[in-house]
C-alpha cells in the first residue's frame, strides 16, 4: 500500500506533520500540512509528487528527501519501519 499516492495535501488536516529525511546527509526537518496547505502550487499534489520535489535544505546538499508519516506527539523519530 502506498499512502503516498492516495494522499493529496486538499486531503490532509492542517495539525498533520511529516519527517523528511535526506537521503544523502540524513539531515531531517519536519514539514507540516499547513505549509503544504499555504502554498497554492502545492494544494493538489499528492504526496508523492510532494516527495519527489523536496530537497534538502542544508548548504551545499540539496539531496532528495523520504517521506515518513509520523503521529503527533511521537517522541521516538524512527519507529518500526513502514507501514
Ligand atoms: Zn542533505
Amino acid at each position: 500500500m502506498n499512502w503516498r499516492r492516495n494522499i493529496q495535501v486538499l486531503d490532509l488536516e492542517p495539525d498533520e506533520r511529516f519527517e523528511l529525511v535526506c537521503r544523502k546527509c540524513k539531515k531531517m526537518r519536519w514539514l507540516s500540512a499547513q505549509e503544504l496547505l499555504d502554498r497554492a502550487d502545492a494544494k493538489y499534489l499528492y504526496l508523492e509528487d510532494v516527495e519527489r520535489r523536496a530537497r534538502c535544505r542544508q548548504r551545499g546538499c540539496g539531496g532528495t528527501m523520504r517521506m515518513a508519516q509520523t503521529t503527533e506527539g511521537e517522541t521516538t523519530p524512527f519507529v518500526g519501519g513502514l507501514a
